[in-house]
């Protein structure tokens, strides 16, 4: 049986941190502004606040200038639609980043439609969605998850032209933009979702498999093929034998050992690689009301 190589995400999610961070001080130093990124948190959801915060930290950490507003899951949907306006006239802001999911009263998209496409560094924009699928991946912001995960592909294989992919999930902020960048690659790309049928031969036909759906360990051993590069980016939380729980992705991990020829865990894969995108969106979008060039990280 081959040993399946674990995918390191926070070893290559370091190293991308490292080069924002590096290209975030000389941007600092030429055109003597740090970039900023506010982070917009609507009301008090647990999980919401801890992934504000290590954003902020991560941000912090890399050089760029954190800012947070923290608002009432009573505020109006105009409210924040004005202070989206305030923040996208804000000189010091240049990405904008609404925590989903927000409160049911709010429609999502049309708060982030609202954000100046130039500082959407979630790539969840119309514009920057259209300009993603009409084949402008360097002038579009692309979604952090997805982006993430194709650093890993291009690490993992020596080219992903005519590759089989198949995304497992159709989300807008993983599966769709997934497919998007996976075709821009020239892979042969297949979207699965709930009402597909035989997703296990589906599956079965994947030089490389992205799964997103939210369902722990739904994807077993026997339905991936031998020597696929498994990219998992569900994160679930399921009860552990000592009583506590833990985090498992969509695919059976152990089941997949010896059968993938490479596979990211949970955690450890994709999780840190979209904290890393996100900086590295805020670092693209400050270069680009800037006028400067673009690093290449
Ligand atoms: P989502 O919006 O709930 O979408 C789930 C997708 O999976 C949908 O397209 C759904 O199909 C499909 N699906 C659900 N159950 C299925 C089944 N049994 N068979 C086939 N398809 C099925 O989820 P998401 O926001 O994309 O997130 C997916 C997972 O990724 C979650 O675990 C989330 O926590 C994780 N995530 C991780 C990161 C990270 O940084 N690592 C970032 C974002 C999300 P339909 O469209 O037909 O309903």
């Amino acid at each position: 049986m081959q040993i399946s190589k674990r995918i390191d995400g926070k070893a290559r999610a370091d190293r991308l941190v490292a080069a924002v961070a590096a290209a975030t001080a000389k941007l600092k130093v030429e055109a003597g502004t740090a970039p900023g990124l506010c982070a917009l948190l609507v009301g008090e959801d647990p999980a919401s606040q801890v992934y504000v915060r290590n954003k902020g930290k991560a941000a912090t950490a890399a050089g760029i200038q954190s800012f947070q507003e923290t608002l009432p899951a009573t505020i109006s949907e105009a409210e924040l639609l004005a202070l989206i306006a305030r923040l996208n006239a804000y000189e010091r802001v240049d990405g904008i980043l609404v925590q989903l999911p927000l409160p049911k009263h709010i429609d999502p998209q049309r708060v982030i439609d609202a954000i100046d496409p130039a500082k959407d560094v979630d790539g969840f924009h119309a514009q920057n969605v259209g300009q993603l699928w009409s084949g402008g991946v360097r002038r579009a912001l692309v979604p952090c998850t997805p982006y993430g995960c194709l650093l890993l592909l291009r690490d993992a294989l020596p080219s992903l032209a005519g590759a089989e992919a198949v995304v497992l999930g159709r989300s807008n902020i993983v599966g769709k933009p997934m497919a998007a960048l996976l075709l821009s690659e020239n892979c042969t790309v297949t979207f699965v979702h709930s009402r597909s049928r035989d997703i296990p031969a589906i599956l079965r036909r994947a030089d490389i498999l992205v799964t997103a759906v939210g369902q722990p360990e739904l994807v077993r051993g026997s339905w991936i093929k031998e020597g696929a590069v498994v990219i998992d980016v569900g994160i679930n939380r399921v009860a552990a034998a000592d009583g506590k729980s833990k985090l498992v992705g969509d695919v059976a991990f152990a089941e997949a050992q010896g059968i993938a020829g490479a596979i990211t865990p949970v955690p450890g894969g994709v999780g840190p690689m979209t904290i890393a995108c996100l900086l590295r969106n805020t670092l693209i979008a400050a270069c680009r009301r800037r006028g400067r060039a673009e690093p290449d990280v």
